[in-house]
């Protein structure tokens, strides 16, 4: 994986923005959440297993976590199409079109 890509955190906002209607938490319905990302990182990786194995790569996704009671919520960034852009090209992403 290049270095120089990471997740668009704007970009991101603004999808759930248009996409999430129901924000609050299903266990405390706070609606503050936060999203820990490591530098360069672009999120979390959930492992596949086979058999009793995990294996060290799987499903990319966006991990969230509720401010109040920590519970934490997961999004696969397959279904984010372009979360995670190209350093060169942040500044022509940050648009969001609605659908
Ligand atoms: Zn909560």
């Amino acid at each position: 994986m290049p270095r120089d890509i990471h997740l668009d955190t704007g970009r991101l906002a603004n999808i759930f923005k248009a996409r999430i209607k129901n924000t609050g938490c299903p266990f405390c319905e706070h609606d503050e959440w936060e999203l820990p990302l490591q530098a360069g990182a672009t999120g979390v990786g959930l492992p596949w297993a086979r058999g009793q194995e995990y294996l060290r790569f799987g499903t990319p996704a966006v991990m969230l976590n509720c401010k109040h009671c920590g519970f934490v919520r997961l999004h696969s960034l397959n279904a984010l199409a372009n979360i995670i852009v190209q350093d060169e090209c942040k500044t022509s992403v940050l648009e969001v079109s609605d659908e």
